[in-house]
Formats: structure tokens, sequence, C-alpha cells
């Protein structure tokens, strides 16, 4: 089979299995890591609301929320700013939806971008979402397969790899043009490159280490690189506007987080040392300040967010 359909089948079932996030599972992402990552999408999220007039009957939206840790860190701050929008969360592992209902009660579930309500401008986060969307891959222009051998799977071609990826592209297109019709903004944040090129990036992760590709299929966690400009150009395509990308430490600093940082430290001193340490993290360019990415897709008639 191809690469493309080796991933999605493999993702398909390693989501619809387990919860993977955490110390316990397989990887842990930002808002796993500290609740200033959530709180500082949602700022970011209601001061854009705000500047573009406070519309009343916007609606949040997450691609792939995880364990809703995410969302929830995002709407206590939307709310105390004065939105309490209802919540759409795009996502199709049962798993993940019954720990997504715990952490935000009334939140409704679609399983694709396309049955987003149509009526009213939209907030949407994806983090790590775009990541986990199958690839193409392509040696000289041929199509990479899987095969099954005596040994095992074993890769039809090697040489240099160029990957795209038609999910990504359409899930970006419906978006943009899901903004662009209705208004509002969409912060997408990975880890990726600024620019195309090529290489392979397809990755094997499990209990927080990498593993081989072709091992165990859909016992891992597999993900790619997103290429930041093709996103930006299939936005730019369907009529968005777009802001960034800028590396995830730079953003959170713009956005405030050594000040967050401070009033949580004081609030709990004895949880000081934990807290920086999670900063850091989250935003020194050897952890995950640099490799991470922050990129904003909105509609012509609103405003840009802050810190891009
Ligand atoms: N955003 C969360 C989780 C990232 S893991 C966080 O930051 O912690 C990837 C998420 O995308 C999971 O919720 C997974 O179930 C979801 N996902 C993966 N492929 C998907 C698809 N094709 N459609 C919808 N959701 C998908």
């Amino acid at each position: 089979m191809t690469v493309e359909s080796y991933m999605g089948a493999c993702n398909e079932y390693y989501y619809a299995t387990r919860d993977p996030l955490g110390a316990a599972g397989d990887f842990t992402t930002a808002p796993e890591i500290s609740q200033m990552f959530g709180e500082l999408v949602g700022a970011a999220l209601a001061d854009v609301w705000r500047r573009a007039g406070s519309p009343a009957n916007a609606a949040y939206v997450e691609l792939g929320p995880g364990r809703g840790t995410l969302a929830s860190d995002a709407l206590r701050v939307l709310r105390s700013a004065g939105l309490d929008s209802p919540v759409y969360f795009v996502e199709t592992s049962p798993v993940l939806r019954d720990a997504q209902r715990a952490a935000v009660p009334g939140a409704s579930h679609v399983s694709s971008i396309g049955e987003l309500p149509g009526d009213r401008p939209l907030l949407v986060v994806a983090n790590e979402f775009l990541d986990a969307l199958p690839i193409r891959q392509t040696v000289d222009g041929v199509e990479r397969h899987v095969l099954l051998t005596p040994a095992g799977l074993a890769f039809d071609r090697d040489g240099e790899i160029m990957e795209t990826s038609p999910a990504r592209d359409q899930a970006v297109a419906a978006l943009s043009e899901g903004l662009v019709a209705l208004g509002g903004v969409a912060l997408i944040i990975d880890y990726g490159h600024e620019r195309s090129g090529a290489g392979d990036t397809l990755q094997a992760v499990v209990a927080h280490r990498f593993a081989s590709v072709l091992d165990r299929p859909g016992e891992h966690d597999l993900t790619s690189h997103v290429d930041f400009q093709r996103v930006a150009e299939i936005a730019r395509e369907a009529g968005a506007f777009v802001a960034g990308p800028v590396e995830q430490g730079q953003w959170l600093e713009r956005l405030g987080i050594q000040a967050r940082a401070r009033v949580l430290a004081n609030a709990a001193p004895d949880r000081a040392a934990e807290i920086e340490q999670a900063r850091a993290r989250l935003c020194r360019p050897d952890q995950m300040g640099s490799l991470f990415k922050v990129l904003a897709i909105h509609s012509p008639e609103w405003p840009g967010p802050a810190g891009l």
C-alpha cells in the first residue's frame, strides 16, 4: 500500500483505541505541559475577537482537541473576556471524545471541518492536528509504498523524498473557505518548517521515544512535519489572510508568558520551580520553542491576532 494509506490506516486505529497523551502515554503536548499554553491561546483569541467588534455568536472550534485540556484553559479566558461561546470539536476518536466531554461539558462533536456550523464566526485552534494527517511520499516522482516481505514490512524505494499531504491541504482549504465565508480566525500550531523542501519527516513515537515507522503498525503515533509554506499558500488561494509563522517560543513570549508564569508562581510558591520548568520547555529553542511554529489564518474582515 502507499505510505499515505499506511499512515492513514495506522493512525485511525491508533487514535481510536487509546488516549496517547501524557507521561503514562506516548507523547506530551504543549497544553498538557502547562495551563499557560491554553490560557495564552485563549488570550490571543479574546483579543482578536474584541478587535473584531465582539460578535456575540462566535463559536470556539478545536481540531483534534486531545484530552480537551487546551480548550478548557482557553475557554476560561474567553469567558472572562465576555464570550460565552458554543464549543465544537472536530474529533474522530471515540476514546478522546469521552475525555473531551468530561473536560468541556456541553461541547458538540463533529467528524470533519465541513460539518461545522455555517452561520457564525469561528475562533479555531489546531495544536498538533495537521501533523497526524496522512502524507504522500514520492522518490523521483514515483509514489513510495510499504511492502509486506517475508522479513516484515519494508519501503519499496529510498532516495530523495518529497512529501505532500492531500488530507492536510483539504483540511486547510475547508477551514480557510469557512473563515472567509463566516469571519473569524484560526491558530495553527505544530512542528514543521517555514519553507517547503525535500526530506523524509515521517516519524513514529511510542512511550516518549522514537521508533521505526514500520514497526508494530497502529501501535505507535505516526506524524510528519508540517510544511507551513504550503499551508499559507492554500489559505491564501482560498481568499484568507495569513499571519506568521513565528516560532512558538517567540510567540508565547510576545503574548506574555513571563508575566503569567510570575503570577502563577506568586500564587503557589511551592510550585515555582515546576512552573519555570514548564515555561522553559515551551519556549526554549532547544526544547519546543523553535521546532514548533504558529501560523494564523483569518478572514479579510478580521484583524490578525497578536504575537505574530
Ligand atoms: N490538540 C491536542 C491533541 C493532539 S493529538 C493537544 O494538543 O493535546 C492529535 C489529535 O487529533 C487527537 O485528538 C486525535 O484523535 C485527532 N485526530 C487525528 N486524526 C484525526 C482526523 N483525521 N480527524 C479528526 N481528528 C483527528
